[in-house]
């Protein structure tokens, strides 16, 4: 007979609702309404897994977790919490939970979750499907057809900071998802996922920032960036409003996805190889993108400021995760002294550091050393990187960016979505002007 789901939690509604939902499922249930009975009925019942509610009347939810995970380290466990904060989420994760439940949840939610921490396959797809081109499409303009392996982490991962616009103590956990989940983010405090697509995109002023029904997801790029440089294709994020800012590269990521271990799945993806020529903005202007036919990724970027920064240029090739870690994740995001003073008028860089971010002032730079000559450049291609992985899928093409943001490259990824598929981006919101 099927190893049973033990469902630990003190509210008996709670429990006969998981148990409904559970059994129609297919699963057998096991309940128990206190802590103090859980180690003995794991010893005599070996339950397949573990639905723990962390906050129960004198019982230590994350100690009884600890005590959980020593003595079966297999067995999958689920935290559930109706006090859901990210530093508990990432303390059980970092205890080893499977994941990471905040009530009130969805039955949906809490479906893909079990799958998930079972490694089983639900009847239908678990996660909301981000809308990837296909492999058959052969719309002008785009086509597919190199292949790589998809890939997920081997465990998961947490990691926290502050955000760089909100100032807010906030964290990341990385978990691994099956075949054909993409990338995607989950708030903690909701149902939504949001799939990391340029459909779901909103705000490019200075970030960019995801939303779905109401809920968004801020900062995403330099973690979006490490991810295009790993070619991870699948993985959940959960998250609270921003993305920590770090060091303010995409270094930091990269050590958290060392430290899960990159897996490479049983299956593999398309690229999506651009046919004609893309382009954002004029020439003669002095400030465009544009992305032509290549075997490969690659990235041509001019900056251009006033003095004391001037000109910088950089030529990168997308090869591999050591490639991006060497030449791309460690460079930080900048600021122009002045600007920052404004954008903090505007209630934006309260997390901006000095240690976080290079400041330029008058002068030159105000907190060196850089760790590249041509740091700031760098940074632009890190950027890049992050906003053109929105696309759902890696892309292969040359790029050459002069003096462009956020808002170009989102507003290039809107226009090679529309030609694969001209009523794709009909619904997408509006994208707000670059201002950097
Ligand atoms: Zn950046």
């Amino acid at each position: 007979m099927e190893a049973p789901i033990l469902i630990v939690d003190d509210e008996e509604k709670i429990r006969t609702m998981l148990c409904g939902v559970l059994q129609d499922e297919g699963f057998r249930t096991l309940e128990a309404d206190s802590g103090e009975s859980v180690l003995a009925l794991v010893a005599t019942c070996h339950p397949c897994l573990v639905l723990l509610d962390i906050w129960m009347p004198h019982v230590d939810g994350i100690a009884l977790l600890e005590q959980l995970q020593s003595r079966e380290p297999e067995l999958p466990i689920i935290v559930i919490s109706g006090h859901g904060t990210i530093e508990t989420a990432v303390r059980a994760t970092k205890l080893g939970a499977a994941d990471f439940l905040e009530k009130p949840f969805s039955l949906d939610t809490l479906l893909r979750s079990v799958y998930r921490a079972l490694g089983t396959e639900p009847s239908q797809p678990a996660a909301t499907e981000p809308a990837t081109a296909t492999a058959d499409t052969d719309f002008p303009g785009a086509r597919t057809t190199q292949k790589i392996p998809a890939r997920t982490i081997r465990q998961s991962v947490v990691v926290h900071g502050r955000g760089l616009h909100s100032g807010v103590r906030t964290g990341i956990i990385l978990h691994p998802l099956p075949l054909g989940s993409g990338i995607v983010f989950g708030p903690l405090s909701s149902d939504v996922l949001i799939p990391a697509t340029v459909e779901y995109v909103q705000s490019t002023g200075y970030a960019t920032s995801l939303y779905r029904e109401g809920t968004g997801v801020k900062t995403v790029e330099h973690l979006l960036s490490a991810l295009h440089g790993y070619g991870i294709t699948n993985l959940l994020i959960k998250m609270q409003g921003e993305v920590p800012i770090l060091d303010g590269s995409a270094l930091e990521f990269c050590q958290l996805l060392d430290s899960a271990g990159i897996i490479e799945q049983d299956e593999e993806v398309e690229a999506l190889s651009v046919d004609r020529t893309y382009q954002i903005g004029d020439h003669g202007a002095g400030k465009f993108l544009r992305i032509e036919p290549s075997e490969q990724l690659e990235i041509d970027y001019c900056l251009e400021y006033p003095e004391p920064v001037g000109r910088q240029e950089f030529h990168y090739v997308q090869r591999d995760a050591d490639s991006y870690r060497e030449m791309i994740a460690p460079a930080r995001t900048f600021g122009f002294l002045k600007e920052i003073e404004a954008l903090e008028e505007m209630g934006l860089a309260n997390g901006g550091r000095l240690n976080n971010c290079i400041v330029i002032g008058e002068q030159g730079i105000i907190n060196p050393p850089l760790r590249f000559e041509d740091e700031l450049v760098r940074h632009k291609i890190l950027d890049l990187l992050g906003d053109l992985y929105l696309l759902g899928q890696p892309i292969r093409g040359k790029v050459t960016a002069h003096r462009t943001g956020h808002g170009d490259n989102v507003a290039l990824l809107r226009a090679i979505r529309e030609a694969q598929a001209p009523h794709m981006s009909e619904s997408a919101p509006k994208t707000a002007p670059a201002l950097q």
